[in-house]
């Protein structure tokens, strides 16, 4: 059989960083593991970050009203996207997993690996408006976040300054990958390297390493699957009336999103059903 392959999108400036560290990590034992293991790394790679006219290659349907998305589904299909997309399409493609190598700005993705995704996930290739969530053109990748907090694990509790840490999660995991299909893995977050000890940081990429061996076979976080929603404009593609009526007596909300009003479900973004 062939080897799995694993695409590590990096952003980080520095190669002397934490980051560098882990992405270094999962390169070496993914390797080691005999996986494939192909690397997007974005600042290295000076990769663009702007989603403008300059992706299409060619005449534009619409010059006067430019829209990003319509544009440039028709250039995929049409086969002119920008070089550096459909060399990020090739080995997305090629990739059974992707992880994500970040450190947090703003709560977010840094603005370099928000452009790889607004300018890669091209609609036609990672999704269409048919063809989102469960049924999104990417449901069989697997995908993970793995990232440095500049903050303490603490602050990102419920009662924590920065609050919810599933909450922080849900655009990223739900928004972003989740819509594309992707089957989405329990976060690897590093809490605060910077303020760590130097023991406590080797620890921290211990356990990467030992999580990596498992990665690819881990149980994907838990979402709404599409079928418990109507999925028509009339009804707004919202919950059906049975699922609501069913979930009355439940002590929480379905997901970190679809919470209906109650208590979010205990780490909803952070960690597979099952070890909740
Ligand atoms: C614009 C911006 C926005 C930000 N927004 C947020 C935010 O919203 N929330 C938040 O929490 N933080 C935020 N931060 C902070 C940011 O997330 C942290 O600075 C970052 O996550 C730290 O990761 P790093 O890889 O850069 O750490 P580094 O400083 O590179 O590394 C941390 C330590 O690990 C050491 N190290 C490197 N390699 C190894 C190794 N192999 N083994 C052991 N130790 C090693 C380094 O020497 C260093 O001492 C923001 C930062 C910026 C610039």
């Amino acid at each position: 059989m062939a080897p799995k392959t694993v695409l590590i999108v990096y952003a980080h400036q520095c190669s002397r960083s934490f980051n560098s560290a882990a992405k270094d990590m999962a390169l070496k034992a993914l390797t080691a593991h005999g996986y494939n293991v192909i690397m997007s790394d974005l600042y290295a790679m000076n990769f663009c970050a702007a989603a403008t006219a300059a992706d299409i290659k060619g005449k534009l349907k619409n010059p006067e009203h430019f829209l990003y998305a319509e544009e440039t589904w028709i250039a995929w299909k049409e086969g002119r996207l920008s070089d550096d997309i459909n060399e990020e399409h090739r080995k997305v493609a090629q990739a059974d997993l992707i992880i994500f190598q970040f450190p947090l700005y703003w709560s977010s993705f840094p603005a370099i690996m928000k452009g790889w995704l607004e300018r890669v996930l091209t609609r036609g290739f990672a999704y269409t408006l048919q063809n989102t969530y469960d049924n999104g053109l990417c449901k069989d990748k697997k995908a993970v976040l793995s990232f440095t907090t500049g903050a303490a694990e603490s602050k990102f509790h419920p009662d924590g300054i920065n609050g919810d840490i599933n909450v922080l999660l849900w655009p990223l995991q739900n928004g972003v990958l989740r819509f594309c299909g992707f089957q989405i893995l329990a976060p690897q977050i590093f809490w605060g390297p910077q303020q760590a000890s130097p023991s406590a940081r080797t620890a921290m990429l211990e356990a990467w390493q030992s999580r990596l061996k498992g990665l690819m076979d881990e149980k994907p976080l838990a979402f709404a699957p599409n079928d418990l929603f109507d999925l028509t404009s009339q009804a707004g593609f919202r919950l059906r009336p049975e699922v609501k009526e069913a979930s009355a007596s439940k002590p929480y909300g379905l997901t970190t999103g679809q919470h209906l009003g109650k208590p979010l479900p205990p780490n909803n973004q952070t960690k597979p059903p099952s070890s909740t």
